[in-house]
């Protein structure tokens, strides 16, 4: 046994992830690949990473000193659980199994709790920033048993993106943890995308500025508050000339955007768990807007405002998106860490949520400066109910807040689609309303269902006697 660490799955995150494992101090990588010819392959373009090439699950296991570990890197669901049955096979109790492809968390969880019967430690393990961090170093999500974490925390800490000085990975918590921190990531993701997209919408459909002078816009943003890799990568893909057209390739790329399932398994937990995830779910859902042409083209002929969107102050106007958009993203991630949160009470984590804004400044998709400034609110309170109370994002929002408005008001008066923007908006007014308009709601379900509601004034549950007298009488809570 020569190896202390293998990788089974060579497709571009296995092979990257292989290669920046074997080119850190000390760690000798075994390899595995169903297909055979992708192990040899890997073998044959980097004989510097010290490879060792294994044929079989036998071989893979008989070349890793105990406790043997291996990160799989194969396609999400059933060939996750037959690499996984594979591994089990052929190790041993006290041996540790690490998934670090896109596992859905209650898959991690069933997979944790059945691979644990074997004595073998099953490590869940979320991983982002692609391939490119996949080889450089990305951002890494463990769940997982703390005995396994004594093994796995120097090897992942060794290959992980450094971001101040500090590897990008924390042990989140037990099972599926690390799973579902990696989901909301994603649905973050979506949500600051989808946000980036709208800003980029109304910049130039109110004053005609081209993709390249768009460009220069964020790369200007990119030197403030709103620094980060997607706002950088957004000025890279705005600048692009198609080299068959002549044209920005963003005009020539059909208007559809995709999904592989993390946005919408962030939003469905979110629903499960009661926590309102409205940006990420707008994001999901204007996704799924842009991917039906067949409805588009019959809606297409839907009439819209009479008058032509023109911005009278182009410079204002964008100050305004500017502002609009750091005020929506600080409401998508606030959301987001709520989820988390949330998941954490229910499936009894202890999760460090000052350490997760600090794992996503480096490797991840979302990594940005503003993670920074959710690492010190969390350290200023760790029970923080709600991120965006906390004194610098909620200094950010009041200074953003009519700004904010101005946008939301003129996109829904051009007819131009924000909803991102104008659900968090929605959001902030609501989460800061003193009173809203769900007493009338209750009130409505105890007309039809007798669900009872609280009062104002005094301790107890009640309920209206609608179909009768009307008067009040004191009720279990059916809330
Ligand atoms: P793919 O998801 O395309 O998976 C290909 C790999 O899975 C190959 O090694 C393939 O082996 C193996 N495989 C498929 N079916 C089986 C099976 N039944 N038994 C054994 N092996 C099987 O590869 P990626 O590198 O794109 O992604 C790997 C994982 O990482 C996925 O879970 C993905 O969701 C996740 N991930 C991907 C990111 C990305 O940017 N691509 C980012 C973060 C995570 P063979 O060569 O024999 O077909």
């Amino acid at each position: 046994a020569s190896a202390n660490i293998g990788v089974v799955g060579l497709a571009v995150m296995g092979s990257n992830l292989a290669r920046n494992l074997a080119s850190r101090e000390g760690n000798t990588v075994a390899i595995f690949n169903r297909s055979h010819a992708k192990t040899e392959a890997l073998l044959a373009e980097h004989p510097e990473a010290g490879f060792v090439p294994t044929a079989s699950y036998a071989e893979f296991a008989a070349s890793l000193q105990k406790p043997r570990t291996a990160i799989i890197m194969v396609k999400a669901g059933v060939p996750t659980d037959a690499v996984i049955q594979s591994l089990v096979d052929v190790f041993e109790p006290g041996d540790i199994i690490v998934d670090g492809g896109n596992a859905y968390f209650p898959d991690t969880i069933r997979r944790e709790k059945a691979v644990r019967e074997t004595g073998i430690n099953f490590v869940g393990a979320g991983i982002s920033g692609g391939e490119e961090g996949a080889l450089l170093g990305p951002s890494i999500m463990p769940g997982g048993s703390d005995e396994s974490w004594v093994t796995l925390g120097p090897i992942l800490r060794s290959i992980a993106a450094i971001a101040e000085g500090e590897p990008c990975v924390t042990h989140v918590g037990h099972d599926g943890a690390g799973h579902f921190v990696k989901m909301v990531h994603n649905g973050i993701e979506y949500a600051d995308m989808q946000l980036i997209a709208e800003a980029y919408d109304l910049i130039r459909r109110g004053t005609g500025k081209t993709p390249a002078e768009i460009a220069d816009i964020f790369a200007e943003w990119n030197r403030g508050e709103l620094e980060s890799y997607l706002i950088e990568i957004t000025a890279e893909v705005l600048r692009q000339i198609d080299a068959e057209t002549g044209q920005p390739l963003v005009d020539i790329i059909v208007d559809q955007a995709g999904a592989k399932g993390t946005g919408a398994w962030t939003v469905q937990t979110a629903l499960a768990l009661g926590v309102p995830v409205s940006g990420i779910a707008e994001a999901t859902f204007a996704r799924s807007l842009s991917s039906h042409p067949e409805q588009r083209a019959v809606a297409a002929g839907l009439p819209g405002p009479e008058d032509e969107f023109e911005v009278e102050d182009t410079d204002a106007f964008i100050e305004d998106v500017r502002l609009a958009l750091f005020a929506s993203k600080i409401v998508a991630y606030s959301q987001g860490f709520d989820e988390i949160r949330a998941g954490a009470a229910e499936y009894d984590w202890q999760i460090d949520l000052g350490a997760i804004s600090k794992i996503w400044r480096g490797g991840c998709i979302i990594r940005a400066q503003f993670l920074n400034r959710i690492a010190d609110a969390y350290a200023a309170e760790p029970e923080l109910p709600a991120l965006l109370t906390a004194p610098y994002f909620a200094d950010a929002l009041s200074r953003g807040q009519a700004a904010w408005r101005r946008v939301v008001i003129a996109a829904a008066q051009a007819g131009i689609p924000a909803p991102a923007f104008s659900s968090s908006l929605s959001y902030y007014d609501g989460i800061r309303a003193e009173r809203l308009p769900a007493a009338l709601v209750q009130g409505q379900r105890d007309f039809f269902g007798a669900h009872t509601y609280k009062r104002i004034d005094k301790e107890g549950t009640f309920h209206t006697l609608w179909s009768g007298d009307r008067t009040e009488i004191e009720a279990e809570d059916t809330h």
